[in-house]
């Protein structure tokens, strides 16, 4: 039998334990954008040890809700491990901690830069030219300064960059970055690939940049004559079959398709087996560009551009291109030029 006295004690005591409850399982803002962090990179496994190693430099100081976010946001503009760095030597330096050492995480301590055709290799953040004289700076947000040059330039969105960034953690220099140029035979400015097509692709390479992942274009733009040449490939012609469509069936022949591949370290083109191909496609996809990862023959290399129409449609163009060419079929997709 429960009396009174013991019924009151039970629910307060109820009540209490509720309140805690509520007050243990609600996240900070912080821990909130971490989980939807980890969330948008599942399938970037580099780009999620680098967060691990950012929130465990974080943990280290302090930090209120409200900075910790911060944080976060500013490790999200391009999750990847120099960036990690960069963020947790920002915090340092805003903290006065150790000048030295928060200057060692905010600047690159070795490795070599390729912009603007010129080759730098880099000492503690400093950028030396050929004969060893400082022409600039760089940061481990991918910050380039020139001296001379106005304008700051970016390891990012400068598609022909080539860099590596180069620290040392626990005593050892390890690579944080390592990006090759993404387009060195400019196949994404050729007059035959869609103008608007071109930007999407650029726009998803400046991303996987930005994640860390060195990728570069392989083919775009294919004529006709040389579809129906791959299509006999394993037909009529010797070789393994590398096509189903014939000339006029690829959204290649339109301007409209590429293949995007990953980068050796030591830059050459590469197909590899455990590639990020997933979050690639993910970022493709996020341009509006449909991935051929998802097909039931995957092309994980492959992205197009049809707003409207489907990947099997291609052929639907073959009489308006003979007419009226590239243009004639990008202004009936309403996907034409811009002035
Ligand atoms: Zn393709």
């Amino acid at each position: 039998m429960t009396s009174a006295t013991d019924t009151g004690i039970d629910a307060s005591g109820a009540t209490r334990a509720a309140a805690d409850a509520t007050a243990a399982a609600a996240p900070s803002a912080a821990s909130r954008r971490e989980q939807e962090i980890r969330a948008e990179l599942a399938n970037n496994p580099q780009a999620l040890q680098a967060l691990d190693r950012l929130v465990a430099g974080l943990d280290a100081y302090a930090l209120d809700d409200a900075r910790r976010v911060q944080a976060l946001d500013d490790f999200m503009a391009a999750p990847n491990a120099a960036t990690a760095a960069y963020v947790e030597g920002r915090i340092a330096q805003a903290l006065g901690e150790d000048f030295a050492a928060a200057h060692a995480l905010v600047s690159p301590d070795a490795g070599t830069l390729t912009i603007g055709g010129q080759v730098y290799s880099i000492d503690h953040g400093a950028l030396l030219d050929a004969d060893g004289r400082q022409a600039g700076t760089i940061t481990n947000d991918g910050v380039v300064r020139l001296d001379g040059e106005e304008q700051a330039r970016n390891v990012y969105t400068d598609l022909s960059a080539r860099v590596q960034l180069r620290e040392t953690i626990d005593g050892e220099l390890s690579t944080l970055l390592d990006l090759h140029p993404a387009d060195r035979r400019g196949r994404l400015d050729d007059a035959n690939v869609n103008r608007q097509f071109a930007d999407r692709v650029k726009d998803t390479l400046v991303r996987a940049r930005q994640e860390g992942m060195a990728m570069q274009m392989d083919l775009v733009y294919r004529t006709f004559a040389h579809q129906d040449q791959l299509y006999a490939q394993g037909r009529t012609e010797p070789g393994q079959r590398v096509t189903n469509a014939r000339g006029g069936q690829s959204w290649h022949n339109y301007g409209l398709g590429a293949d995007v591949v990953f980068s050796t370290p030591a830059g050459q083109p590469s197909w590899p087996e455990d590639g990020n191909w997933t979050r690639y496609g993910e970022i493709a996809e996020a341009q509006g560009l449909t991935w051929g990862g998802r097909w039931q023959n995957p092309d994980r290399p492959h992205v197009e551009y049809h707003p409207g129409f489907g990947a099997s449609d291609a052929g639907d163009f073959i009489a308006t291109h003979g007419r009226d060419g590239l243009e004639g079929v990008w202004d009936r997709m309403d996907i034409g030029q811009q002035p």
